[in-house]
């Protein structure tokens, strides 16, 4: 069996016949020629695995997608250019008109939207349900469910599900699930072990790893792949760029020290926040209260770098000036890179409708900066609003 790296140095690569690159190289072409018409025929005929036209295989690209197949344990991958057009092409592959979904609570925001609202228009309903139970599954399923949607762990409230649980479920009443595996990355959870059909990523985020670069992943198997490759990917197009493949095929080569820092990092930090008088609760997978340890321990083989910190006060300006003050961590959205970031639940909220539940709520994304450094910073920032 190939180590992840084994994966994630070699698998896919050195295939020019004339030189062995050591750095893959970044092939732009956006389409190949061929010697006659013979070849270029039997090229057509097998657009889903050979360069003909760049929307559809590219060389570089698919260097990537190989690596992120076996890292993941699928027979394919393809590369999108977000995360959110991966999740699209792999629920659209999954629900046809008239059909119907179950999704976990407060997905990613996007996929709600998805879900919730867009896929009405072609007949597609949806019910959410708390994902931390699997019978709240098995009561929401109907007739004509055809598809489980999960994120576990959630990058906000980070709820998990069980995925062996919910994947045989699935699997007994013919439903096909999907996990969104952005928080775990491809290396700390791996969903198809547990019977998950397709795996999707915002590899934006660990991936990529270096705020540069938007773009998504779906791994699935050579059946799905078949399909998605003709319907969702070549027809509505929404490729990954080659540069943006070669920026993540050199980002995938450290995604293993990135990964082992973030952990230890934010372990360390999670673990001085829940000890701070001036904090409420510290959402996390690996934190000394979490609820779903058991989960935790089985899916999880190391901790990521997102939490959910909420203060002790409930006075938003008090939570606004504790967010201004810290000089280590930008405020900004998305996260899964070098440099550490802060997404407050209040900016979401504009005028009177602030529910009060979540004013106080923090989300954190941990970089790559020396955890002492962002302690002390987070210190005297508590120490302003206590
Ligand atoms: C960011 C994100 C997405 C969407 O990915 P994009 O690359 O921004 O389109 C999906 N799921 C989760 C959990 C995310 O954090």
């Amino acid at each position: 069996m190939k180590s992840w790296s084994d994966i994630i140095f070699e698998t896919g690569e050195f295939g020019s016949p004339d030189f062995l690159d050591v750095s893959p190289a970044l092939h732009a072409s956006s389409n190949y020629f061929f010697r006659n018409v013979e070849e270029m025929r039997l090229c057509l005929q097998n657009e889903q695995a050979q360069p003909f036209y760049t929307r559809g295989i590219n060389p570089t690209t698919r260097i990537l997608c190989e690596k992120l197949a076996a890292l993941e344990g699928k027979e394919k991958a393809i590369a999108f250019a977000s995360g959110s057009a991966a999740i699209a092409a792999a629920v659209m592959h999954t629900v046809k008109n008239g059909d119907h979904a179950v999704c976990v609570e407060h997905p990613y925001s996007w996929t709600n939207v998805l879900l919730g609202n867009y896929l009405k228009k072609f007949g597609v309903a949806c019910t959410f349900v708390d994902g931390r139970e699997v019978k709240n599954f098995e009561s929401a399923v109907q007739r004509n469910t055809k598809l489980i949607f999960l994120e576990s762990p959630n990058s906000f409230y980070f709820d998990m599900q069980d995925l062996e649980e919910v994947s045989k479920f699935a699997k007994s009443r013919n439903i096909k699930t999907i996990l969104d595996n952005s928080y775990a990355s491809p290396l700390n959870q791996r969903g198809h072990d547990f019977g998950i059909d397709i795996i999707v990523h915002s590899a934006t985020k660990y991936i990529a790893g270096h705020s540069d670069a938007v773009g998504g992943i779906l791994c699935c198997s050579n059946e799905d792949y078949e399909e998605i490759f003709k319907n969702e990917f070549m027809t509505l197009g929404g490729i990954m760029s080659p540069w943006n493949a070669w920026l993540m095929l050199r980002s995938l080569r450290t995604l293993p020290v990135r990964m082992e820092k973030i952990s230890q990092n934010t372990i360390e930090i999670v673990k001085y926040l829940e000890n701070h008088s001036g904090v409420a609760k510290v959402l996390y997978p690996f934190a000394g209260e979490y609820d779903q340890k058991n989960l935790a321990q089985k899916y999880l083989k190391n901790a990521g770098g997102l939490f959910t910190l909420q203060l002790k006060t409930g006075d938003l300006k008090k939570v606004e000036e504790f967010c201004n003050s810290l000089t280590r961590f930008k405020l900004a959205c998305s996260w899964g890179s070098y440099e550490s970031l802060i997404f407050p639940a209040c900016v979401s909220y504009q005028g009177k409708s602030k529910p009060q539940e979540h004013l106080n709520m923090i989300r954190f994304a941990i970089g790559l900066e020396d955890h002492t450094g962002l302690i002390d910073d987070l210190d005297s920032a508590l120490k302003k609003i206590n």
